[in-house]
């Protein structure tokens, strides 16, 4: 058993409602949406934190965006608009410790963010 969360999900060791997936990403909708339209996009490659980011992920992590836009397009958001957001470490609000990309819509979102 993995000790990554979404390891486990990309493994099927705990369920998800994935939305899409394919050799590189999967995304699911998120366990607690705070928005009409929550979906986390993951890189099945661990990377923990934007931090740990390196040159040769740069495609990989291109790719998480080309997804959360495909995701709206498809959930009829791209011209309403959505917000992707991604968390890093403790004072941003980073719960989970394998990188993914959070796509929210259906709503108004303020800015700044909380
Ligand atoms: O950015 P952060 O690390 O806080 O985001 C983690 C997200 O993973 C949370 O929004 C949480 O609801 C979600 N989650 C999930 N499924 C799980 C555990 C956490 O969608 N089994």
């Amino acid at each position: 058993m993995s000790e990554d969360l979404f390891l486990k999900i990309i493994d099927r060791e705990i369920p998800a409602d994935i939305v899409h997936e394919d050799d590189d990403v999967i995304a699911f909708r998120d366990i607690n949406p705070q928005a009409p339209l929550h979906v986390l996009i993951v890189p099945k490659y661990h990377i923990r934190t934007i931090n740990d980011i390196e040159q040769k992920d740069e495609i990989l992590v291109g790719k998480l965006f080309s997804v959360a836009k495909e995701i709206a397009r498809e959930a009829g958001y791209a011209e309403d608009g959505y917000r992707v957001v991604m968390n890093c470490n403790g004072s941003a609000g980073q719960t989970v410790f394998h990188i993914h990309l959070h796509l929210l819509a259906g709503r108004e979102f303020s800015w700044p963010p909380g």
